[in-house]
Formats: C-alpha cells, structure tokens, sequence
C-alpha cells in the first residue's frame, strides 16, 4: 500500500469517526481504502504530463477545416465543495498544418478535469493546452455541466446545467462560432 493511499484511508477514517459514523462497522471495515482509491483515479491529472499524453499524436496535414470533437464525457470536483460536477465538452479547432489525433484531445480534457476545478477554469485551460500544442487558426471549447454541489445542497437546483465557454482565433468571429455552435447541436441521424 503507497504511502499516498495510506494517508488518505486515514483522513477518510477521521471523517467518518467525524460525522458520527463508527468505522468500525462492518460496512465501513473497507471504506477508507475504496475512497482512497477513488480520490488516487479523481486527481490524477496533478500527475499526467500533457506532453506525454500528446506527444507522438501530431501529424503534419494541409487542411483548414474545422475539426469538432463533441459530447466528451467528463467528471470532475469542485474545488470548493469537493463534490462532482459532471458533463459533456465540445471542442473544435481550425488546423493550421498540424492536426492531433482525436482521442488525444478526450485525453486533454481528462487531464485536466482529474483534479479539484471549477468549471470556468477547466475550459480555459483545455483551450489553452490545445492553442499552445497545435497552435491552430482558432480553438473553441465549450462546457455544459451539472453540480452536485448545487444540486444536493444549498440552492438544490436539481436541473440547471451550467455552460461555459471559451474561444480563440477565428472563432471570436460570429460566423465561425455559430458554424460550430450549429455542429454541436446537429441531431446525428
Ligand atoms: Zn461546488
């Protein structure tokens, strides 16, 4: 068992003791242990390289037309409430001689989602990583996603899904941004 693992099933135990449960119990015997390895899988982006999950993925290509990867599924934490917040992104950019392969572009948002975020900040920092690798015409990432944070406590909205966006290049023109807005919202047939 790493040591990393070790402190986290002891944090978990003293938040069980904490809330008034007794860790003991039968059910509980193995809980610290699960939840340290699940908050090992929820943050490990703090230790993904992105040059790693990008490099040797670049290929040489002459086309300019607008790439749209679509409906990647993501789960992520609030960093204020340490509690999912989960949904989909929407990214496109405009190749200017490189293109990446596709899956590498799920595997961006992954990185970054995998460690204590708000949403408005996962979007930034996935546009940036792809306008700093490819360094295309333009990048556009857009976000809808629910909180639990919202949805199981406080204001308990239990519908409103939160969408954040952000652009660069050519799509800070209308014309761009809606011939991508349009794409995402095409019902496939
Ligand atoms: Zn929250």
């Amino acid at each position: 068992m790493s040591e990393k693992i070790e402190k986290l099933a002891d944090l978990t135990k003293s938040l069980i003791k904490t809330i008034g449960e007794d860790p003991n119990r039968e059910g509980l015997v193995k809980t610290p242990q699960r939840v340290a390895k699940a908050w090992t899988h929820f943050s490990q982006g703090y230790n993904s390289k992105l040059e790693s999950v990008i490099n040797g993925a670049i290929f040489n290509e002459d086309c300019t037309d607008m790439v749209v990867v679509r409906d990647i599924e993501f789960f992520s934490m609030c960093e204020h409430h340490m509690i999912p917040f989960f949904g989909r992104a929407h990214i496109a950019y405009i190749p200017n001689g490189k293109i990446v392969g596709l899956s590498k572009i799920a595997r961006v948002v992954d990185v970054f989602a995998k460690r204590l975020q708000v949403q408005e900040r996962l979007t930034c920092q996935i546009r940036d990583c792809i306008q700093e690798v490819l360094n295309p015409l333009g990048v556009a990432v857009v976000i809808e996603a629910k909180h639990l944070c919202m949805m199981m406590r406080g204001v308990q909205k239990q519908n409103s899904v939160t969408t954040t966006s952000a652009f660069t290049g050519e799509f800070e023109n209308k014309a761009t941004r809606d011939e991508f807005i349009n794409l995402i919202n095409a019902k496939l047939s």
